[in-house]
């Protein structure tokens, strides 16, 4: 059967195939000749997912998921939260969103948040969804040159270094994306 992983990273499609039954052959949304941007209007990270895998449904005809991110700090009620990527304006500049979220917590102590990752699963007719949580802080300031975006502020709990310092197949091993990935696998593969 075709599935469509709304994405239109090949190395996050080939990373995943490799891991579900060969019957599920993944597409890209250019694969299906979608070049839109597909609206994420939700004021939730669920609802942004959810919106996906029923746009691609509904335009396309195709069974799908979709992953939709954001950083929820404790301190500011959870935001940026589903706003992260335009945080600081509509050029969803990593560089300006990490320096607006570091002026906001200068001189707080409460520096906990995390990365919340939801996929929404539409097949068969049926709508699931997976979430993975990675728990950590907001560094004081930006640290180390890999990942992208909030990566260099934030460090997961229990680790000294910050996301942007650790190998990605470190990081892979305890993100929100990589716990909400592992879930939608045990899915496919019970
Ligand atoms: P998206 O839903 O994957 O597009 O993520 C929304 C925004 O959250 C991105 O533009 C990034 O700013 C941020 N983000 C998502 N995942 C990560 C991550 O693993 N590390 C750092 N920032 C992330």
């Amino acid at each position: 059967m075709k599935l469509v992983f709304a994405t239109n990273n090949l190395n996050k499609i080939k990373e995943i195939q490799a891991l579900i039954p060969s019957k599920i052959e993944l597409l890209t949304l250019s694969d299906i000749g979608c070049t839109e941007d597909i609206p994420e209007t939700s004021p939730t990270i669920e609802g942004n997912a959810i919106q996906k895998v029923q746009y691609v449904k509904q335009h396309y005809g195709y069974d799908c998921f979709a992953d939709d991110t954001g950083l929820e700090v404790d301190i500011l009620g959870g935001r940026p939260g589903v706003y992260s990527a335009r945080y600081a304006g509509a050029a969803k500049d990593p560089e300006t969103n990490m320096n607006k979220l570091l002026k906001e917590l200068t001189g707080k102590n409460d520096r906990n948040a995390h990365f919340k990752t939801v996929i929404a699963l539409e097949i068969n007719g049926k709508l699931e969804t997976f979430t993975g949580i990675c728990r950590g802080n907001i560094a004081h300031q930006k640290k180390g040159e890999g990942g992208f975006g909030y990566d260099p502020i934030f460090t997961p709990h229990t680790y000294d270094k910050t996301f942007a310092e650790l190998p990605l197949s470190e990081k892979n091993k305890i993100s929100h994306r990589g716990k909400a990935m592992q879930r939608l696998i045990n899915y496919f593969n019970h």
